[in-house]
């Protein structure tokens, strides 16, 4: 009897645990006045972190409130959007994509009353691989992607500098991590949302990556005169670690596939190839590097053959 009474309670509790509704239960975290970030695990994508992975944020101004990237779902989106209204009874006047990759995009549809801006290469970039990006998405997060559709920028990004509500905003368009990153800084704050352009303690991903074009705009990044930078991916950074540690990255790994290119190793073998201690800290460093040298080494191989070659 007892043992059917323990059954029956299990079964229940399974059945409540199913029907509780599914949430991120995303709460944002004030980094300087008027701003605020959602802060998202430095792990890979998987169906218990539902793609909170990344890092979003939005700036109350008088005019309203920026959102800057949207997550990874409609969900996401609208969870922002609820924690949002808590925070200050302003409406969303302007919501910006920094990139085109799918963890910082998917929730746009929770923004579309509102329009969605970026870059006309991110915009291109979405329209032409998102739905890629969603099939992806769906494998690999699952039912936190419910009613996630697609809904790609609307708008190109006006001008270079912007004042929103009494904030100056510098929309800065670079290059490295895609062929279209664009960060946001802050004049009033000091605040520089530098979107995938910097990771902190979390190794950098490099997919659409063109990593000497990365190492040198990190080098402009660190002239710029911010006081707090908000990483795609790990903490929010106070001590500018997060451009050194990413430029270290960076340099290591090419200069690491130059070398093993030009010494005619198998991708197996590159793959192998030992990370410095100093990286020890770092993240999914060992499935970054072997992600990366997926993406990178084959036009590595490729060079150095020609210049072998006759
Ligand atoms: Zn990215
Ligand atoms: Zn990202």
């Amino acid at each position: 009897m007892k043992r059917l009474v323990l059954a029956v309670l299990l079964l229940l509790t399974a059945a409540a645990q199913a029907a509780e509704p599914r949430r991120y239960g995303l709460e944002p975290e004030k980094v300087a006045p008027d701003t605020y970030v959602f802060v998202g695990k430095t792990e890979n994508f998987s169906p218990a972190n539902g793609g909170n992975i990344v890092n979003t944020g939005f700036i109350v101004t008088k005019a309203g409130v920026v959102v800057i990237d949207t997550g990874p779902s409609l969900l996401y989106g609208r969870e922002m959007r609820q924690a949002i209204a808590k925070v200050t009874p302003l409406p969303v006047v302007r919501v910006i994509n920094t990139h085109l990759h799918p963890d910082h995009i998917f929730g746009n549809q929770a923004f579309a009353d509102v329009g969605i801006e970026a870059l006309p290469a991110t915009i291109r970039g979405e329209e032409a691989h998102g739905k890629a990006f969603a099939d992806n998405m769906y494998r690999m997060v699952g039912a936190w992607m419910q009613g996630t559709e697609l809904h790609p920028p609307s708008r190109q990004l006006p001008r270079a500098v912007q004042t929103v509500g009494g904030h100056r905003l510098e929309m800065i368009a670079v290059q490295g991590h895609t062929d279209a990153d664009l960060m946001v800084l802050d004049h009033a704050t000091g605040v520089l949302f530098a979107s995938d352009m910097a990771f902190l303690d979390r190794a950098p991903t490099t997919p659409h990556a063109e990593p000497a074009a990365w190492v040198a705009a990190l080098d402009e990044m660190a002239k710029l005169p911010f006081t707090v930078l908000i990483p795609g991916h790990g903490r929010p950074d106070k001590e500018r670690r997060a451009i050194r540690q990413t430029r270290d990255w960076l340099a290591w790994l090419d200069a690491t596939l130059r070398r093993v290119a030009e010494d005619g190793l198998e991708m197996t073998e590159a793959m192998a190839q030992p990370i410095p201690e100093r990286f020890a800290g770092m993240a999914l460093a060992r499935e970054e590097f072997v992600r990366s040298v997926s993406h990178l080494y084959p036009r590595l191989e490729q060079a150095s053959l020609r210049r072998t070659g006759p």
